[in-house]
C-alpha cells in the first residue's frame, strides 16, 4: 500500500478514559520502607537513556517496589540519576503500544486495525522476500537508536543488507567522533573517555554537564568541583555549570571556532604548549603555528564578545594544569555545519596541551571484549548505506540518516522499505515532516518497532509492540570504560499486553525468511551465557551480581616518553590533516562567521533537562510529574518589548511560516537578548501520549536553516531562527 495517510494514533485502539498522573503513579508509587513481604532482585541496565547504567529492580511479593543503581557498577557509581529512577513509569504506562497493529483502509480512510503477530510477522517478511527479489535486500534500511536495534541489525545482515543509519550519528556526536578519528586516530568515545576524576581544569565549549544527566560524568564533574578544579564554561546561555565556573564566557552564539583558534594563538605565541608531547606525537604543527597567527585575541574578541585579557588567562590557566587539563569534546556536536572542523581544534587544543592519553586530561578506554557467538558469516552486499547518496560526505563513519530520508523518495528511489527502531524521527531530525510523508509514500515497506505511540508510528504499515527493558534481556554491556566490565540486562517481569522482546522479533522473521542458522537460540539467555562462559563467568553468575568488573590488562594512560603509533595514516596525531586536503576541504580548521539574526527574529537554542531524555521520556507518569513541560527562557529586554511575563503562554514562529505550540515563558538574565532557549523533546503531537500530548514547543519543527557538515554529513542545528506569536489562553493543553 502507497499513498500513507499519516494516521494521527489517537484513532486506534479502543479508548479508555484520559489518565491523570496521580491515577497513573497509583499503581508504582514507592512504598517508604519494605513492609514485611518477601523483597527480591533483578540486575538491569537501564533504558531511560543510552548511558547503561546497571540497576537492581526490587520487588516486593511479586509487586515492583523501586530501581535502584547496582552498588559494585563503577560506571555509574552504583548510583541512578533522576530518570533512571523513573524507570517503572515506562513499565506501567497505560499508553504503551499493547499489540501489533497494521494499516488498513475502512470505509475509504486509513487507520491501524489490531492483528495477531503471525499476521504482522507474516506481513513484514513476504515483503521483505519482494524487496530482496525484486530489487535486492540492500534497499531495506534500518534506522535505529537503542539497544534493540542490534538484534534488527543482526536480522538485517543476516538478510543481505547492510543499510543503517543512527541519528545519534548525523543528529548528534558524528561531527565529533569523526573530527577527533582525522585528527587523532581514535574517537572521543561514549561514554566520553575524558579523565575529569584526575583534573585540575576543564573546560566546556556549549556542553551542559548536568542539564544532560549523563550519571558517571555528572558525579565525575561534582567531585572535580568538590577538588576546586578550574572550570572554564564558553556558553552563551548561564547553564547549570556556568554557575559553577571560575570564568563563564557568555560568547556570541556561533563563534567557538575562533575562540579556539585564539586559544591555540595564545598556548603557541607564548610558548605554553607541551613541546616534547608536539614534537613526539604530532605532525602538522608548523602549518598549525602560522594557521593561528591570524586569530589574535583582539580579533577574535570582536568576534566573539570575549575579552582579549580573558582570552590569554584562560589559555594560561589551561596550560599552568596541563596535561590535566581536559577541553571536553561535547556530545550534541551538530551546530554549524562546520562540526567535523570544529571538533578537530577541539582535539588540536587538547593536543596542544599534551593531555589526551595522560592523567587528568583523557584515559585509553579498556572492554572486557566478549567474543561473538559463533554464526555463519553474514552475505555481502552489493551496495553500502552510502551508495544511497554517491559523493555526499566522503568521511562519513557511518550511515546518514538525512542522506537515507532523501534517498527514499520517490517512484526511483534507491530504499524500498524501512524498519525504524526506537527513534521517533519527526522529532529526531529537524525539518523533516515533508520528506517524511514523502518518504512515507514512496516505500513499499515500512515497519516501526517502538514501546510508546510516538510520531513515527503514524507514518507505519506495521507497528510492532516491543517490551521494555524492564520485561527482556539484550545483549550484555561490554563498553570501553575506565574499569573493564560486563553488566546484565534481563527480564524483571513477563512482558505486559502482547509486547515482545526485540530478539524474539526478530528471531521471528528470520525463520520465516529462511535465516533460522543466524537464530539458533531459543532464548536469548543461551546466547549470553556462552558468551559469558568464555570469559570465566555464567548467566547464572550474572543473575546474581549483575556487575563483574575486571583487572585491566592494558595501562590507563601513556607511560611518559612511550613511542605511540596513532591509528592516523601517518601513524601521528595529525594536525594539519592531508586526508581532508585530499578531498578539497581544509586541511586546518576555519573560522567562518555565524549567520547574523533577521530583523525581528531570535538565535534559536535548545538543549536538555534533567529529568528527561529527549521526547522519548516525556510521557512516563513518574518523570512527567517531575517536569510536565519545557519553558521558553526569554530575556528581560525582549519580554518587554513582547510585553512578555512569566507564565505567559506563546507560540514560535519560523521563518518558513511554521508555528510551535504553546510554550510558557520563562523571563530570565540567563540568556541573552538575541536568543530564545527551551528543552528538546516537547510538543509532541501523537494524541495517544496522553499526558504529553499538545505540551510545549518542539524547537525540531521550527529549523528551517538546517547546515549540512560538508565533511561527514552532520545537521547543523544551531542557525535558525524564531519570533514570537503571541497567545492569550493560558491553557497547556491544544
Ligand atoms: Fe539511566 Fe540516568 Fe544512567 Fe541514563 S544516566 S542510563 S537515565 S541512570
Amino acid at each position: 500500500m502507497k499513498r500513507r495517510e499519516f494516521i494521527k494514533v489517537s484513532t486506534l485502539l479502543s479508548a479508555s478514559a484520559a489518565a491523570s498522573p496521580s491515577f497513573l503513579l497509583g499503581g508504582c508509587a514507592a512504598k517508604p520502607l519494605p513492609g514485611t513481604g518477601v523483597i527480591s532482585s533483578t540486575p538491569t541496565i537501564c533504558d531511560m537513556c543510552f548511558w547503561k547504567c546497571a540497576g537492581e529492580v526490587f520487588k516486593e511479593d511479586g509487586e515492583l517496589w523501586k530501581i535502584t543503581g547496582n552498588a559494585d557498577d563503577l560506571h555509574s557509581g552504583g548510583r541512578l540519576c533522576t530518570r533512571g529512577t523513573g524507570g517503572p513509569g515506562a513499565y506501567l504506562d497505560p499508553d504503551r503500544l499493547k499489540k501489533p497493529l497494521m494499516r488498513v483502509t475502512v470505509d475509504g480512510r486509513q487507520t491501524f486495525a489490531e492483528v495477531s503477530w503471525e499476521v504482522a510477522l507474516d506481513f513484514i517478511s513476504e515483503k521483505m522476500k519482494g524487496i530482496a527479489q525484486t530489487v535486492g535486500p540492500e534497499r531495506l534500511a534500518l534506522l535505529h537508536h537503542g539497544a534493540g536495534g542490534h538484534h534488527f541489525l543482526h536480522l538485517l545482515r543476516a538478510y543481505g543488507s547492510d543499510s543503517h543509519a543512527e541519528p545519534a550519528f548525523a543528529q548528534c556526536r558524528g561531527p565529533r567522533d569523526v573530527g577527533f578519528r582525522l585528527t587523532l586516530g581514535e574517537s572521543a568515545s561514549s561514554p566520553e573517555r575524558t579523565d575529569m576524576a584526575n583534573a585540575r581544569c576543564i573546560v566546556l565549549l556549549g556542553s551542559h554537564i548536568g542539564e544532560n544527566l549523563h550519571n558517571g560524568q555528572v558525579q565525575t564533574l561534582t567531585e572535580a568541583l568538590n577538588r576546586d578544579v578550574t572550570l572554564i564554561t564558553v556558553d552563551p546561555r548561564f547553564s547549570v555549570p556556568a554557575g559553577k565556573s571560575k570564568y563563564w564566557l557568555p560568547i556570541k552564539p556561533g563563534t567557538d571556532m575562533a575562540l579556539l583558534l585564539a586559544w591555540m594563538n595564545v598556548l603557541i605565541d607564548e610558548g605554553l604548549y607541551d613541546k616534547d608531547y608536539v614534537e613526539r606525537y604530532t605532525i602538522g604543527f608548523e602549518q598549525l603555528a602560522k594557521h593561528v597567527r591570524q586569530y589574535t585575541p583582539e580579533w577574535v574578541y570582536l568576534e566573539t564578545g570575549i575579552k582579549p585579557d580573558i582570552i590569554r588567562e584562560t589559555a594560561r590557566e589551561m596550560a599552568k594544569a596541563a596535561p590535566a587539563t581536559v577541553v571536553h569534546p561535547g556530545r550534541h556536536a551538530v551546530w554549524y555545519g562546520d562540526d567535523t572542523q570544529r571538533s578537530r581544534a577541539i582535539a588540536m587544543l587538547n593536543v596542544l596541551l599534551g593531555s589526551w592519553n595522560r592523567k587528568g586530561g583523557f584515559y585509553i578506554p579498556e572492554k572486557v571484549g566478549l567474543p561473538e557467538y559463533p554464526l555463519p558469516e553474514y552475505p555481502q552486499p552489493k551496495v553500502t548505506t552510502a551508495d544511497a547518496y554517491p559523493g555526499k560526505w566522503p568521511f562519513a563513519s557511518q550511515g546518514v540518516t538525512n542522506g537515507v530520508i532523501d534517498a527514499s523518495i520517490g517512484d526511483e528511489a534507491f530504499f524500498k522499505g524501512w524498519i525504524v527502531y526506537g527513534t521517533n524521527l519527526p522529532q529526531s531530525i529537524p525539518a523533516v515532516a515533508s520528506r517524511l510523508k514523502a518518504a512515507a509514500n514512496s516505500l513499499d515497506l515500512l515497519v516501526v518497532v517502538d514501546t510508546m505511540p510516538s510520531e513515527m508510528t503514524g507514518y507505519a504499515d506495521v507497528i510492532l509492540p516491543e517490551c521494555t527493558y524492564l520485561e527482556r534481556y539484550d545483549d550484555l554491556r561490554d563498553s570501553g570504560e575506565r574499569h573493564p566490565s560486563l553488566a546484565l540486562r534481563m527480564p524483571a517481569f513477563e512482558p505486559r499486553y502482547e509486547s515482545k522482546p526485540a530478539w524474539w522479533m526478530t528471531k521471528q522473521l528470520g525463520e520465516r525468511l529462511g535465516l533460522q542458522q543466524y537464530f539458533p537460540w531459543q532464548d536469548y539467555s543461551e546466547k549470553l551465557d556462552w558468551q559469558l562462559q568464555q570469559v570465566g563467568s555464567s548467566l547464572a553468575e550474572m543473575q546474581k551480581i549483575g556487575v563483574k568488573n575486571f583487572p585491566r590488562k592494558y595501562p590507563l594512560y601513556f607511560k611518559e616518553g612511550q613511542n605511540v603509533k596513532f591509528r592516523t595514516p601517518s601513524r601521528k596525531i595529525e594536525l594539519y590533516s592531508e586526508q581532508l586536503a585530499e578531498k578539497g576541504f581544509d586541511p586546518m580548521p576555519v573560522y567562518t562567521p555565524p549567520d547574523s539574526v533577521p530583523e525581528g527574529y531570535y538565535r534559536l537554542n535548545y538543549g536538555r533537562m534533567p529529568a528527561h531524555t529527549f521526547g522519548k521520556t516525556t510521557n512516563n507518569p513518574l518523570l512527567f510529574e517531575l517536569a510536565p513541560e519545557n519553558q521558553l527562557w526569554v530575556n528581560p529586554l525582549v519580554a518587554s518589548e513582547w510585553s512578555l511575563q512569566s507564565g505567559d503562554y506563546v507560540r514560535l514562529g519560523s521563518p518558513t511560516g511554521v508555528v510551535s505550540n504553546k510554550v510558557r515563558v520563562r523571563v530570565t538574565e540567563r540568556i541573552g537578548p538575541d536568543s530564545i532557549y527551551m528543552a528538546h523533546g516537547f510538543g509532541h503531537k501523537s494524541k495517544r501520549l496522553r499526558l504529553t500530548a499538545g505540551v510545549g514547543a518542539d524547537d525540531s519543527e521550527l529549523m528551517s536553516n538546517i547546515k549540512i557538515d560538508p565533511i561527514m554529513g552532520g545537521t547543523g542545528m544551531r542557525a535558525n531562527f524564531v519570533t514570537f506569536v503571541k497567545e492569550t489562553t493560558t491553557e497547556i493543553h491544544s
